[in-house]
């Protein structure tokens, strides 16, 4: 049943819409969809090496430990502090930087800020009593509050800094892990909880020639500042006679570039999909609002974040703003009159027309703030608005009109066509560079291994890579048949929502529960029955029908496996549908069981 002609007068053509953003999406999509990236590993391997800590030497370690954390990143700091609070005795944490931090350890470039609001996406605010400086941090910030909530609950004390896991193999006499490292270190842990971060191993385009470039090169987590000069607030005086190139147009890119831009002799930044980039209007926090926050108010707005952004019905949005309007725009156009009932198929229909609307603002947006017609028009984003990472930026787009930054959009060719020893040449143009910024992402549909650095060997010597072959297989998204007392926090079958912090801090209230209820139970270990695995796999691909068709229709990029979306490939495809704050729900009941249901505990004394 189509939509009443009310909604017919919107002042565009749906249709005419729905055809650009195919088209659009059809030019873009590669054969090689995630082959067309290169590992940073062998020859690449410097572009992620540690810029800014000193290399510590020290003896390798042998330790038996109760729980080991991997990740030193908001998903570890949050278990530490969870697994604090639940009394888990003997946590440890291993982590290749230098301190604390995960993606805000490595992302330094400049003006890198968070573009969730401070009060929902900075953790612990109410525990810790801290209230950030503005609705938006700037990653300092940020960092800074990750080392606080490592000092307020001790983390630092077990921590192995500059240390890379290279192998973990479940040993079934000992009823452990060992776990080895670059350093040489032999650690046993009981529970290993992996929080290695889906956004964790830099990627390059592996574009020909990407090994002839004879000039400075690095990747935006490691922000070359000797290079550059300046810090994260700018002034990047070094650039003055460089001849720069950005490659790629992601929510980093719209962050860095005004300042890269404002500094560098010359600028061009190759382009493949453009970015939607919203108003960011960021504003210092009012004190008095903050004086009258009741206890539990950040659960209360992170959740209510958490329903917003997933279209579920709310009494009041509380964050207002640009992650959340075209959830505002949809509840306007949902009839107020409850007799008039809207069928799913309109409920769908009218999500679509509030998205057009919205991205028909975007794109309006690049008109009035770029001056150059022809590059204000390669600059708008023709795809739906959570295809890709929103951004939200208020000086990327003005950039563009600088006498010295140039636009170079590479979507005719599907990207960059090749690197040569002194520069870029795409187009039938040749740029002569001084240096190669890659601003290109992150691994993320890749095999786990290339994800995380290192192989998982569960009972009988299998690898997690072979189990996962077809697609994760876990119970609620934390653990898998064969790899016991092994938790993953993160994305992996269970509730997402854009505000990672919240859905890592209730995932590591759940693990906590369930090492202590192993513990209490005097089990040596616990894993998933493969029956109960297979029905959770079944559900997340049974829920994730509209998601999957959604990605389908969308550009390529990291949300839909580069445009190759399908029940079990993709971040849409492998979450729970509908979303964090029923998936906390579920996990809830499933505690207040207290039979631990599908769940297998092993007993049995250790053999002799
Ligand atoms: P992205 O993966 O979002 O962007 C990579 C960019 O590289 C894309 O524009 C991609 O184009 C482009 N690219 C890749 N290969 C080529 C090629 N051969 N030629 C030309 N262009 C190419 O990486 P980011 O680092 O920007 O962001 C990663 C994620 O990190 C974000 O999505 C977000 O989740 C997070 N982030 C969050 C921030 C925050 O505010 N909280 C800030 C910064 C990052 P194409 O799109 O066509 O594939």
């Amino acid at each position: 049943m189509s939509l009443p002609t009310e909604y017919s007068n919107l002042g565009f053509d749906p249709d005419a819409l729905r055809n650009k953003y195919r088209e659009e999406r059809d030019k873009r999509l590669r054969d090689d969809a995630n082959d067309q990236y290169v590992e940073v590993s062998g020859d690449f391997g410097y572009f992620v090496d540690d810029p800014y800590v000193e290399r510590e030497e020290r003896e390798p370690m042998d330790k038996e430990m109760h729980v080991l954390i991997i990740g030193g990143g908001f998903g570890g700091l949050m278990s530490g502090a969870r697994f604090h609070e639940a009394g888990i005795k003997d946590v440890h944490f291993i982590e290749a930087g230098g301190d604390f931090g995960g993606t805000w350890y490595w992302n330094r470039y400049p003006g890198a800020q968070c573009d969730i609001e401070s009060y929902c996406y900075l953790p612990l605010l109410e525990e810790l009593d801290y209230m950030p400086k503005e609705k938006y941090s700037f990653a300092p910030e940020i960092y800074e509050h990750s080392q606080r909530i490592a000092e307020a609950y001790n983390l630092y004390e077990n921590a192995i800094f500059q240390t890379k896991v290279t192998e973990m193999r479940w040993q079934e006499e000992d009823a452990r892990w060992l776990v080895t490292t670059d350093r040489g270190d032999s650690l046993r842990p009981k529970y290993v909880v992996m929080s290695t971060g889906p956004l964790n191993r830099p990627k390059l385009p592996a574009i020909s020639g990407i090994d002839e470039y004879k000039g400075h090169t690095f990747h935006t987590s490691r922000w070359d500042y000797e290079y550059t000069g300046g810090d994260h607030s700018g002034g990047l005086t070094n650039l003055a006679d460089k001849r720069v190139a950005v490659i790629g147009t992601g929510a980093t890119t719209i962050q860095a570039v005004p300042f890269v831009g404002k500094h560098a002799k010359e600028l061009f930044v190759f382009q493949r999909t453009p970015s939607s980039v919203d108003e960011r209007g960021n504003k210092p926090t009012d004190k008095e609002w903050a004086k009258t926050l009741k206890p539990g108010w950040q659960r209360e707005r992170r959740e209510n974040f958490n329903d917003m952004v997933i279209g579920r019905p709310v009494k009041e949005d509380m964050v207002k703003d640009g992650w959340t309007e075209i959830f505002r725009k949809l509840a306007s156009m949902v009839p107020r009159d409850p007799a008039k009932k809207v069928t799913p198929e309109q409920a769908a229909e009218m999500a679509e027309l509030a998205d057009f609307q919205k991205m028909n603002g975007i794109r309006d947006r690049v008109d009035s703030l770029v001056s150059e017609e022809d590059t204000a028009e390669a600059l708008k984003p023709w795809y739906r608005q959570f295809c890709k990472r929103p951004t939200f930026n208020d000086d990327y787009l003005p950039t563009f009109n600088l006498p010295n930054v140039t636009l170079v959009d590479t979507s005719e060719t599907k990207g960059v066509e090749r690197i040569t020893a002194e520069g870029i040449e795409t187009g039938g143009k040749s740029y002569k560079v001084d240096c190669i910024i890659f601003a290109t992402g992150f691994e993320v549909g890749t095999a786990y291994t290339r994800r995380s650095g290192f192989e998982i060997y569960g009972q009988g010597g299998q690898s997690l890579t072979e189990y996962w072959a077809d697609g994760l297989r876990t119970l609620h998204g934390f653990s898998s048949h064969g790899f016991p007392n092994c938790f993953q926090v993160g994305f992996s079958q269970n509730g997402f929502s854009v505000n990672l912090t919240s859905v890592l801090d209730d995932q590591a209230q759940h693990v906590a529960y369930l090492i202590n209820e192993i513990d209490e139970r005097g089990a040596r270990y616990a894993q998933p029955s493969e029956e109960a695995e297979a029905e959770w796999v079944a559900t997340i691909r049974r829920m994730a029908v509209a998601n999957t068709a959604f990605f389908e229709a969308c550009t390529p990029g990291y949300y839909n496996n580069e445009g190759y979306v399908s029940a079990n490939r993709g971040l849409g495809a492998e979450s729970y549908a509908p979303g964090a704050n029923a998936f906390n729900k579920l996990l809830a009941e499933w505690r207040d069981d207290g039979e631990l249901p599908g769940l297998e505990l092993e007993k049995a004394p250790r053999p002799k």
